[in-house]
């Protein structure tokens, strides 16, 4: 087998070619791609945004700016581009986004070389989804790589116990909620539509979700917590309170019912853990499945595939997809230092 243009580096920075990385710092590269915003993404960016040209979405841009409420806006060194059009770097190579279906502003990644070559990145994916990159050697992520990660429901099945857990909960107290980013957006999209009481959220939250209204996601009357509507409704006991990063979910529930909604699968079969009746977990996740992550693959064209083990089941995925595929090579990154140590 030739050696593939494409690794993962043990920083978890993915390297597309010789020039250009997606999600990590490596040094003596001029790019980065930002496919997404998740923090397991984000590694060294303020170093790439001393030393590099990084690449996002538009939406992914105005997530950060809304976060750090930084220079980004301001720097002509972060690039934002549209879906589907194609960019020529500096260095002759072409880049292209498609979105990935995994959150607002998230990217699957081509990079077009002169010779015609075309690898490409998953980043993480929800499947199905409309648009898929057509690639020679492709860099997948493994969350969902192992073939026990199979689910027998539905996303909809899911939102709907949900839904369900939270009216009955209500009519006992405050509902307090946790999920990712993106996934909590989702959880205020199936609740507003279906609940009377207050949707309490944090100044941060409140900023991440007008970015979504932004783009055109319908999404709910939420109200702050620390306003004075927010505090009468904490005496009120009848409300939600979505929970995201940074929001701290406490250790101690004084009162009320906790809901964490996370892709963890403790059984294929059921969305929902009931850890006693005052506590529940419902997996609720924009990441495909083992068999999702399969079907991608095929939809990708790829004859040569690097699974990303310095996140999850890479080693899994990659035998699971040489025993599924005759023309298909996998292996699992190599995970080779970011760094040359000297
Ligand atoms: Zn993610
Ligand atoms: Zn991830």
């Amino acid at each position: 087998m030739v050696r593939p243009r494409v690794d993962v580096f043990d920083n978890g920075a993915v390297r597309l070619g010789a020039n250009l990385i997606c999600d990590g710092y490596a040094e003596g590269f001029d790019f980065r791609v930002q496919t997404h915003v998740h923090d397991d993404h984000m590694g060294d960016f303020n170093r790439s945004k001393g030393l590099q040209y990084i690449f996002m979405s538009k939406e992914t841009k105005a997530l950060l700016i809304s976060e750090f409420n930084a220079d980004l806006e301001y720097r002509d060194n972060i690039i934002s581009l549209d879906w589907g059009i194609e960019r020529e770097l500096e260095d002759g190579t072409k880049l292209t986004f498609v979105r990935s279906g995994h959150m607002l502003g998230s990217a699957q990644v081509v990079v077009e070389h002169p010779d015609g070559f075309r690898c490409g990145y998953s980043g993480d994916f929800s499947w199905p989804i409309n648009d898929v990159i057509q690639v020679d050697e492709l860099v997948i992520d493994s969350t969902y790589g192992s073939p026990a990660s199979v689910r027998e429901y539905t996303q909809g099945e899911a939102e709907s116990r949900l839904q369900e857990i939270v009216c009955q909960r209500l009519r006992r107290g405050s509902v307090h909620i946790h999920a990712h980013r993106g996934t909590i957006e989702r959880v205020l999209h199936v609740l507003s539509a279906n609940v009377r009481v207050p949707i309490l959220v944090s100044k941060r939250l409140i900023n991440e979700i007008s970015v979504y209204q932004a783009n055109g996601f319908a999404l709910g009357t939420v109200t702050r917590i620390d306003s004075q509507e927010g505090r009468i409704a904490l005496n009120g006991q009848s409300y939600i309170r979505l929970y995201a990063k940074g929001d701290g979910f406490h250790n101690e529930l004084v009162e009320g019912t906790s809901i964490s909604c996370s892709a963890y699968m403790a059984r294929p079969d059921d969305p929902v853990v009931e850890y006693s009746e005052r506590a529940f977990r419902v997996a609720l996740t924009n990441h495909a499945d083992f068999e999702g992550t399969i079907e991608y693959i095929r939809a990708t064209g790829a004859k040569t595939v690097i699974t990303d083990n310095t996140r999850s089941h890479g080693v899994d995925l990659a035998l699971a997809i040489n025993s599924n595929f005759k023309d298909v090579n996998a292996c699992p990154s190599t995970n080779c230092p970011a760094f040359s140590p000297n």
